[in-house]
């Protein structure tokens, strides 16, 4: 059984930010308003996220490390209209079995933490201390699989994918407060904030020069978030983030519209610089193609790019006027 975890464990975590990636989405899952990201090496030698969400009941912790036993999804048609970011009730697992893992968490009713720990081989429970929230610290990550760790980059390369997905989560979530340390420096704090001000402070001096911020809506379809001026699109594959229903996507419906409304205004369409959210109903789009993956399947797609490119264009012509 453990040799089966550990394999599926490879599905979801296959490098530090994956791992990142899951513990964030937990903890925005969890209604938190403060995030706290420590990573040390890269998050090779450690992942440690502390949130102020609801916690975890001390009862409850045993099934939260247990595979498939918390899906939030439970049903079929729930699995059609997800709206929860995390459904597969697996991520914690997964990481428990290739690393060593400390889960600490207090929810409202108790009246102090209890924390699990898995580091001498079984786990082990404790009382602990700490507020409401949810602390979990991940150390060694392959520490008993030496042949995947290998496979690691530099501790440089894993920080700069882990930073992505800290980055990604931000800019969806200004009701959120992030930080982020690395080897106990602080890279990065973003206060709670409105969207805009959120991609200012995610963006600093990325943030293009007379940004177009974008608010358009058709019916339920609802597009919002911040494209540069044609003059300054120029190739920016470090600063395009579309996101739909809050979730990060890489679509072919959505890049293929950002280029068409530049096509119009510019003779050699490049790719822009753009922070995009597009909200539209939950049954109008699947997000479960595949659950570690950024892709999405909309189920009109003609509408879906039409909608996107109308508004893009719209908002140039606004500011070009
Ligand atoms: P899933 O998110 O798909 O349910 P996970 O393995 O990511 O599966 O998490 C298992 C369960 O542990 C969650 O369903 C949730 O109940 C609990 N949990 C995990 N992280 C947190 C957190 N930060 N705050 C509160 N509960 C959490
Ligand atoms: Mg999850």
């Amino acid at each position: 059984d453990h040799l089966i975890s550990q394999i599926a464990a490879g599905e979801v975590v296959e490098r530090p930010a994956s791992v990142v990636k899951e513990l964030l989405e937990n903890a925005l899952d969890a209604g938190a308003t403060d995030i706290r990201l420590r990573l040390v090496e890269g998050g090779k030698t450690l992942i440690d996220i502390t949130d102020n969400g609801c916690g975890i009941a001390a009862d409850q912790l045993p099934l939260a490390i247990t595979r498939h036993a918390t899906s939030k999804i439970r049903s079929l048609d729930e699995l059609e209209h997800v709206e929860s970011m995390g459904f597969r009730g697996e991520a914690l697992a997964s990481i428990a079995s290739v690393a060593q893992m400390r889960l600490t968490s207090r929810n409202d009713d108790a009246h102090h933490a209890t924390s699990i720990d898995n580091s001498s081989g079984t786990w082990q429970h404790q009382a602990s201390s700490g507020e409401v929230g949810t602390r979990i610290e991940v150390s060694h990550l392959y520490y008993n699989t030496p042949a995947r760790r290998k496979f690691l980059k530099t501790d440089g390369t894993e920080l700069s994918h882990c930073v992505e997905h800290f980055t990604r989560a931000a800019l969806a979530n200004p009701h959120c407060a992030f930080s982020l340390s690395h080897n106990d420096k602080v890279s990065a704090f973003y206060p709670v904030t409105d969207w805009q001000t959120r991609i200012q402070d995610v963006l600093g001096k990325n943030l293009p020069e007379h940004a177009i911020w974008v608010n358009q809506a058709v019916g339920e379809l609802q597009l919002v978030g911040m494209i540069c001026p044609p003059d300054v699109a120029r190739a920016r594959a470090d600063t395009q983030y579309a996101y739909i229903n809050q979730r990060f996507v890489r679509d072919k419906v959505v890049n293929h519209a950002i280029r068409t409304a530049y096509a119009d205004v510019l003779h050699h369409a490049r790719f822009p610089a753009y922070v995009l959210f597009l909200d539209c109903p939950a049954q109008g789009v699947d997000v479960n193609v595949h659950p570690a993956k950024t892709e999405v399947r909309f189920r009109d797609s003609g509408a879906m790019h039409q909608f996107i490119a109308n508004a893009l264009k719209k908002s140039l012509a606004q500011t070009a006027s």
